[in-house]
């Protein structure tokens, strides 16, 4: 539950001094940070607390979820890849390059308030001419889609590709696998946005 903290069920003053606390010391493990981003952008942040504290004084009787949420590709589980910092333009810490091999991947794990349709955006560069497309899976599941990264022109040219995918309430993982010998593309950040539109072929 989001902003339970303490995992009671019930949001309290107890989560509020354990957020205080995690803010500080940090949050131990990701179930935590999940439950600490009680607004569902993807960061925690003083305006989660904000939010929690204004659910709890009662001053709000629900706490509203971000429009967009935004995983950095720095925080994220990946195989064969490395971060860098060498090209310009990226806006995390680092931007995650995976090794040039097919099989490199990223699972970014996100969460969301409700079931339904995403636009799934991922900021990317790809210096190299050739497309460097990657098979992408949600929560393991057996659906794939192959979603073309065409090139950028250069490395240091960030440019946005969005997909349709299906997420469930909750916490859910998205997969990213090289589907060239080129690898994929330098990855910045991904977002997340509820849409009408329907699942991509
Ligand atoms: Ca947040």
């Amino acid at each position: 539950i989001k902003g339970d903290l303490n995992d009671d069920s019930i949001l309290n003053g107890m989560d509020i001094v354990l957020f205080r606390q995690g803010m500080v010391s940090g949050f131990g493990s990701r179930t935590l940070s999940f439950a600490a981003d009680v607004n569902y952008d993807g960061d925690v942040s003083i305006a989660d607390l904000l939010l929690l504290n204004q659910y709890v004084t009662r001053i709000i009787r629900e706490i509203p979820a971000a429009r967009i949420a935004r995983y950095d590709a720095v925080k994220a589980d990946f195989t064969q890849g490395i971060f860098e910092t060498v090209n310009a333009g990226y806006t995390a810490e680092a931007y995650l390059n995976l090794n040039n091999e097919s099989g490199s991947g990223v699972t970014v794990q996100v969460s969301v308030p409700k079931t339904g349709n995403y636009l799934v955006t991922f900021r990317i560069a790809n210096g190299s001419v050739n497309n460097r497309p990657m098979m992408l899976s949600v929560n393991g599941g057996a659906d794939r889609w192959l979603q073309d990264f065409l090139t950028t022109g250069a490395w240091t040219t960030w440019e946005d590709r969005g997909i349709v995918l299906p997420l469930q309430a909750g916490i859910n993982s998205i997969t990213a696998v090289s589907n060239t010998p080129e690898g994929g593309p330098n990855m910045d950040y991904i977002t997340m946005e509820q849409t009408d539109e329907p699942i991509a072929e």
